[in-house]
């Protein structure tokens, strides 16, 4: 039998991270990078994801950064084009790159929710059907993983962020719909709810009231994510597909 260390072993296989040269999606890169894997990062900062890479080749990590804007679906499959060009095969993906907003509902305007829906619900849905696609077609028994946020369950306080937790609800629904849909394809879908994770994301504004609702006193770490992202993309989760797994150090159950 397999132990749990080989199960989360990714040796041999490629794993996209969007957004994956900061904050969270960098976390999630540094455990795949440790477990062995072939990486593909992609986002619109060409310069600090060039400056990601060359830090993980120069640590012997197989790792390459490619410039895409996952609101463009003529970006998204250029990239995913490329990633099997340069690596061969994509066996996971995690949907990280998402954007923020804390506009009090009556005062959004349509540019501003379509840019946020655009990129966290549009962009995330069809960058995982461009690589269910090609998962299908070479019959690869590959693993999505979305990065959703315990939002999707819950009205935060005290900011004003409507827009946010549906489009993080959708990504919920999406997880479940693709897992189902997928099934019988041997491509599993899951998704990672964080609560308040240590990044640029978080506000110090609200840091204080935000720590004071979390029952466990503190914040999450980027590496938390990480490992909670490479066990529902490896083997050791072999039996979850459809998942919604919350981590936000009890936030939810108050
Ligand atoms: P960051 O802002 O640090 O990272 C977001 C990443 O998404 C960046 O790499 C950014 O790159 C990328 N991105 C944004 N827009 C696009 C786009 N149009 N195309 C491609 N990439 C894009 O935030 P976090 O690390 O905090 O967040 C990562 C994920 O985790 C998000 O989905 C977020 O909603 C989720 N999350 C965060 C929590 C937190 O407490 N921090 C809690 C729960 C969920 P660039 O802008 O350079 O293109």
């Amino acid at each position: 039998m397999n132990t749990i260390y080989d199960k989360l072993d990714q040796k041999g296989k490629t794993v996209i991270v969007t957004g994956g040269y900061r904050g969270i999606g960098l976390g999630i890169v540094r455990n795949f990078a440790a477990a062995g894997a072939d990486i593909a990062i992609c986002g619109r900062n060409t310069e600090a994801g060039e400056k990601v890479a060359e830090e993980l080749r120069a640590d012997h990590v197989n790792c390459r950064f490619y410039t895409a804007d996952i609101t463009d679906c003529v970006q998204i499959d250029n990239f995913v084009e490329n990633v099997v060009r340069d690596f061969g095969k994509i066996d996971v993906l995690v949907n990280n790159s998402g954007i923020t907003d804390h506009t009090a509902a009556e005062n959004i305007n349509v540019s501003q929710y379509d840019r946020l829906m655009n990129t966290n619900v549009r962009g995330t849905f069809f960058m995982s059907t461009a690589v269910g696609r090609h998962m299908m077609e070479r019959q690869i028994r590959g693993s999505i993983v979305m990065v959703a946020s315990m939002s999707a369950f819950l009205a935060n306080i005290p900011q004003k962020q409507a827009t946010y937790n549906m489009s993080k609800a959708a990504i919920c629904s999406m997880t479940q719909c693709l897992a189902v849909e997928w099934a019988e394809h041997g491509i599993r879908v899951n998704a990672i709810c964080p609560g308040y994770i240590q990044t640029e994301m978080l506000t110090e504004d609200l840091a204080a009231a935000w720590r004071s609702m979390t029952p466990m006193g503190h914040f999450g770490e980027v590496d938390d994510v990480g490992a909670a992202v490479l066990f529902l993309a490896s083997d050791a989760s072999a039996y979850m597909t459809g998942s919604r797994v919350i981590m936000d150090g009890g936030y939810s159950c108050i």
